[in-house]
C-alpha cells in the first residue's frame, strides 16, 4: 500500500483500510454475520474517519463537557452541557447498534460482541471520550442481562439497547471513593432500606459519565468489612414520578484526556435505588461489568495503536529530510514495522479474548474453566494493549516531529487520549496482581496447571508448517521457563510476589501472544499460502526472546526483509 496517496487518517476509510480487521472478520465471524454486518462496517469507518473525528477534535479543544450545577435563580439542578456534535455523535454513535445488536431480535443470528466490538474499536479510532458512554451502557445492560430480575430487565434492557436517540437509556458505573478505587473493599457509601427501595449516601469520587440516566453503583449494605459487604444498585438519575433523585454533581474532573466523556464527583443524598440480585453479591455483579470495562479498553486501545499506525505512515511516506522521504530511512522504517508487528500481535490476543467473552456469554459455555481462561484474557489484554497504545501515541508524535506536538494535529489528542487505558478499568500493576490472584486460585484448586498453559500446550503442539517449526520450538522454551517461574512465584511470599507480578504478567503475555500469532500464521499459510504473519510471528519472536537474531553485528536489518511485505504488503485502499 501506498500510504502517500492519502493527505492523513482521515482521507481513508477505517474499515476499509483495515487489512487486519478485515482478516479477522472472515476468520471468525459467520459467513451470514460477515453479510449482514460488512456494509455497517464500512458505513461506521467511513464516519468514524470523518464527521466523528472532527467533532471530536472540537469537543476535545473547545466544546468539553461543562457543569450546570445551578440555574439563573439558584436552584440546584446538576446538568451537564455538551456541544451539538457530541450529541450527534452519540445519537450516530448508538444508532450503529454497538450496544443494541446485542438484545435485537430483527438480526439473522445472535449478534457476538465480537461483532459489537469491531463497531467500537472503529469509533475509538476516533473518540474515546465517547466511546467511554458506550462501555458503560454496555456493561449496565450486560449486569442486568445476567443479575437483574425479570421485571428489571423488562424495564431496563430495551431501552440500555435503543437505537433511537430519543428511547436511549445512558449508562455509568460508580465504584471508585476517594479511598480507593482499586481498593473496592475500602467503599464507604451506606445504603439502607427503606421499605420497596433503598437509599444511598455517600461519595463518589470518579464517575464517568456522570449524568447518566442509570448507573449501577456499590454501596456498602452491612458492616462485613470488605467487598463482602457490599451491595450493587440501580440508581436512576429521574424517578419515576419525574423528580430528579438526589444526585449532586460537585464537579467535573479536569482532565489529560477523554475531554468528551463528563468525568464527575457525585455526592448521594439518600439516592434512590433498587437492589440488583442479593445484597451481599455486588462485587461479584461488578465483576462482570468491569469483564466488560476492560475488553472495551484492550479494544478501544488497539484501535488508538492502529490510528497511531495509519497517521505515521501517511505522514512518514510524505514527509522529506536531507533528501529522502521519512519512509525510507531504516530507523522509521523500523518503527512502523514495530508498531504493526504489535498490531497484528494485539489482534492475535483481542480475537481469543473477544471469542472468549463470546463462549461464555453468548454461545453459553460459561463453564468454570472457559471463566477462568476468559478473565486471564481480558486482564493481559487491557494490560498489554493499553500500554502499548501509549507507546504507539508516542510513537506516532514523534514521526511527525514538531508538528505532532501541536494540537492542529491527532497526535497530542492521541496520546493524552490512550493514557487513560492504563489507569482506568483496574491499572496495569493492578492487572499483573490479578493474573496472579487467578493462577493462584486455580493452582490452589488442584488443578495441574494453568487452564491457560494447558492450552498453550496444544496450541503449540499444533504448529506443524515447516516454516514455523523453529520459531515454536522456540516459544516452546520460553513456555517451559515460563511454567517454572510461574510455579515459584506462586509458591513465594507476598511480597515476592508483587515485585515480580509485573515481570510475570509481561512474559505470561508475551508468550501466549506468540503462539496466538504462530496459530494464526499456520491458517493463512494452510489456507491462502499467505507467509506475511508468518513472517511477523518469526520477526515478534526473534524481537522478544532472542534479541540477538538482529543484534548490532548480526549484520542483519531487520526491515531490509521485513518492511515492504508487513507494512506495505497490502492492496491500495480506496481514498474516502
Ligand atoms: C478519567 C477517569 C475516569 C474514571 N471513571 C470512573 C468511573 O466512571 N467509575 C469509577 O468507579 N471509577 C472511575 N475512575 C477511577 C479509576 O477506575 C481508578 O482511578 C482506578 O481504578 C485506580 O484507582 P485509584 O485512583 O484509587 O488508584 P490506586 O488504587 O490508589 O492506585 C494508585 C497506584 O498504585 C498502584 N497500586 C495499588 N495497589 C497496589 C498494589 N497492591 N500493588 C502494587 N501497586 C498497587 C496502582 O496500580 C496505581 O498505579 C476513573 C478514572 C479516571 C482517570
Amino acid at each position: 500500500m501506498d500510504y502517500s496517496r492519502f493527505t492523513d487518517g482521515n482521507a481513508v476509510n477505517w474499515y476499509e483500510s483495515d487489512f487486519t480487521m478485515k482478516r479477522y472478520v472472515q476468520r471468525y465471524l459467520s459467513p451470514t454475520l460477515q453479510k449482514w454486518g460488512e456494509d455497517q462496517l464500512a458505513h461506521m469507518g467511513a464516519y468514524a474517519a470523518g464527521p466523528m473525528d472532527e467533532r471530536a477534535r472540537h469537543t476535545d479543544r473547545e466544546g468539553a463537557p461543562k457543569l450546570l450545577r445551578y440555574d439563573r435563580l439558584g436552584n440546584e439542578i446538576n446538568e451537564v452541557w455538551y456541544n451539538e456534535g457530541y450529541r450527534a455523535t452519540v445519537a450516530e454513535g448508538f444508532r450503529s447498534g454497538v450496544v443494541g445488536w446485542r438484545y435485537r431480535k430483527d438480526v439473522p443470528e445472535p449478534v457476538p460482541f465480537f461483532f459489537t466490538q469491531l463497531l467500537h474499536m472503529l469509533m475509538s479510532g476516533a473518540e474515546t471520550g465517547f466511546t467511554c458512554p458506550v462501555t458503560l451502557t454496555m456493561a449496565v445492560a450486560f449486569v442486568i442481562e445476567k443479575f437483574g430480575s425479570e421485571e428489571q430487565k423488562a424495564k431496563y434492557l430495551p431501552r440500555l439497547a435503543a437505537m433511537e436517540p430519543e428511547n436511549l437509556l445512558q449508562g455509568a458505573t460508580f465504584l471508585t471513593e476517594i479511598e480507593g478505587g482499586s481498593d473496592v473493599g475500602a467503599i464507604q457509601t451506606r445504603a439502607v432500606k427503606d421499605g420497596d427501595r433503598w437509599l444511598l449516601t455517600g461519595e463518589k469520587w470518579f464517575a464517568s459519565n456522570c449524568d447518566a440516566d442509570l448507573s449501577i453503583t456499590l454501596a456498602r449494605v452491612s458492616d462485613v468489612p470488605g467487598t463482602k459487604g457490599l451491595g450493587l444498585f440501580l440508581m436512576p438519575r429521574i424517578l419515576e414520578n419525574g423528580v430528579k433523585n438526589r444526585i449532586a454533581i460537585r464537579r467535573l474532573k479536569d482532565k489529560l484526556g477523554v475531554r468528551a466523556v463528563a468525568s464527575g464527583e457525585l455526592e448521594l443524598r439518600e439516592a434512590e435505588a433498587e437492589l440488583i440480585g442479593e445484597p451481599e453479591k455486588g462485587f461479584k455483579y461488578m465483576a462482570e461489568a468491569l469483564n466488560i470495562s476492560r475488553m472495551c479498553t484492550a479494544t478501544g486501545s488497539l484501535a488508538m495503536s492502529r490510528r497511531a499506525f495509519l497517521e505515521a505512515a501517511i505522514h512518514t511516506f510524505r514527509r522529506s529530510a536531507f533528501g529522502n522521504t521519512l519512509k525510507d530511512y531504516p530507523m522509521v522504517q523500523q518503527t512502523l514495522l514495530d508498531m504493526m508487528t504489535d498490531i497484528e500481535a494485539g489482534w492475535a490476543l483481542a480475537a481469543q479474548m473477544m471469542l472468549g467473552m463470546d463462549r461464555c456469554h453468548t454461545e453459553g459455555q460459561e463453564t468454570v474453566e472457559e471463566i477462568t481462561r476468559l478473565r486471564l484474557l481480558l486482564s493481559m489484554a487491557k494490560y498489554r494493549l493499553s500500554e502499548n497504545s501509549v507507546l504507539h501515541a508516542k510513537q506516532a508524535l514523534e514521526l511527525f516531529g514538531g508538528n505532532g506536538y501541536i494540537e492542529e494535529f491527532v497526535t497530542p489528542r492521541l496520546l493524552r487520549d490512550a493514557q487513560v487505558s492504563t489507569v482506568w478499568e483496574g491499572p496495569s500493576n493492578i492487572m499483573a496482581l490479578e493474573v496472579l490472584k487467578i493462577l493462584a486460585r486455580e493452582a490452589a484448586h488442584g488443578s495441574g496447571e494453568s487452564i491457560l498453559f494447558t492450552e498453550m500446550k496444544k496450541t503449540l503442539s499444533e504448529v506443524d508448517r515447516p516454516e514455523l517449526v523453529d520459531v515454536a520450538q522456540c516459544i516452546e522454551q520460553e513456555r517451559k521457563e515460563l511454567f517454572l517461574d510461574t510455579r515459584y512465584l506462586l509458591s513465594a511470599d507476598e511480597r515476592v510476589q508483587n515485585a515480580h507480578a509485573r515481570t510475570l504478567m509481561d512474559k505470561l503475555t508475551d508468550v501466549y501472544t506468540g503462539i496466538q500469532l504462530l496459530k494464526e500464521a499456520q491458517v493463512d499459510l494452510a489456507e491462502s499460502k499467505d507467509e506475511r504473519l508468518a513472517r511477523i510471528a518469526e520477526y515478534y519472536v526473534d524481537r522478544t526472546f532472542r534479541p540477538n537474531v538482529h543484534s548490532i553485528r548480526s549484520k542483519s536489518i531487520p526491515v531490509d526483509d521485513l518492511f515492504e511485505q508487513v507494512v506495505c504488503g497490502f492492496q491500495e485502499a480506496p481514498i474516502h
